[in-house]
């Protein structure tokens, strides 16, 4: 069964994880007071249809609030919180929060769109977290079609008979899955055939080279392949007008970026949420 392979390999996975550990007790206890002070919260990124520009979700990112007025972004402190395993309670946080906030805007009639959440490299392969991220749905009454989870492409080079079967298990819970920072990473044009994903999510890198040809024509085949293998494509890091416009001739499905609005609080998200239904 799935289970046991997770078990297997986390028990592997495990060893060589506790072998790189920095045992930094230090950071542990400051990232349990952050917790306990709730000095972490998440930020609103909305994504938009590219043929309509309404508003089509949007995707959760955490940030953390050090109480004397400083918030400090994502890329400062995961890669230590990766190291050392806290990555995994941050995590179910984050998703533990999204499910908390979809249910205050459903219980307000706001208009329910789908809230998607990073998954780190350390959750996909820790057994008990699809049975974790379950129980926070039914506490919450959330469908999983509300929280998305975004997978970083360099995971899928990791272990891909096993990934495929977690993806599976969690297709057959009802989330979808998203493949985050698309060309990036290791992964082969070949994977997008084996790898049952719902979408790509197409990487800022790309994006920035939309005006030079060889760019451009890269972007084409990427969103020609997908399109072909019933894959969704959503660029991230859309900032200019004419990235915008040649994504949308290209039909790329959705897009996110300052272009159309940054990372925002909870209550100013909450705003874009018709309340009519
Ligand atoms: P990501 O998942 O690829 O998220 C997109 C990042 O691009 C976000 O950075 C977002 O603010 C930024 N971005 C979006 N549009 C634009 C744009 O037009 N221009 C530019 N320059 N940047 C744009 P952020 O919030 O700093 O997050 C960085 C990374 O940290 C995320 O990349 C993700 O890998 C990680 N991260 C954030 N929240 C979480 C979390 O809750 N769990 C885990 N495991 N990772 C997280
Ligand atoms: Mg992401
Ligand atoms: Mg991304
Ligand atoms: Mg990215």
């Amino acid at each position: 069964t799935v289970k046991n392979q997770i078990h297997s390999y986390y028990a592997f996975y495990n060893e060589e994880l506790k072998s790189r550990i920095i045992h930094n007790k230090e950071m542990e206890d400051r990232m349990e007071t952050a917790l306990a002070h709730h000095e972490f919260c998440a930020y609103f990124q909305p994504k938009y249809d590219t043929e309509t520009k309404e508003l089509a979700g949007a995707e959760a990112l955490v940030r953390w609030n050090t109480g004397d007025g400083r918030i400090i972004p994502p890329t400062d402190f995961i890669p230590v919180f990766e190291e050392n395993g806290l990555i995994v309670g941050l995590d179910e946080f984050m998703f533990r929060e999204v499910c908390r906030q979809q249910r205050e805007w459903i219980d307000q009639g706001r208009r329910a769109v789908p809230v998607s959440v990073n998954l780190s490299r350390y959750n996909i392969f820790y057994s008990s977290f699809i049975n974790k991220y379950q129980d926070i749905l039914r506490e919450y009454e959330i469908s999983p079609k509300l929280v998305p989870l975004e997978i970083t492409e360099s995971v899928m080079s990791e272990d891909e008979v096993l990934l495929r079967n977690i993806i599976d298990e969690l297709h057959s819970i009802g989330f979808s899955v998203l493949m985050d920072d698309f060309g990036t990473g290791y992964s082969s044009m070949t994977m997008l055939g084996s790898m049952p994903i719902d979408v790509l999510k197409l990487d800022k890198s790309f994006v920035d080279d939309i005006g030079d040809s060889k760019g451009e024509k890269i972007i084409r085949s990427i969103i020609d392949l997908s399109r072909g293998l019933g894959i969704r494509l959503t660029a991230e890091g859309v900032e200019t007008e004419e990235q915008y416009e040649f994504l949308r001739k290209m039909k790329c499905d959705e897009i996110q970026g300052y272009y159309f609005a940054k990372p925002m609080p909870g209550s100013d998200f909450q705003a874009l949420l018709n309340t009519e239904k």
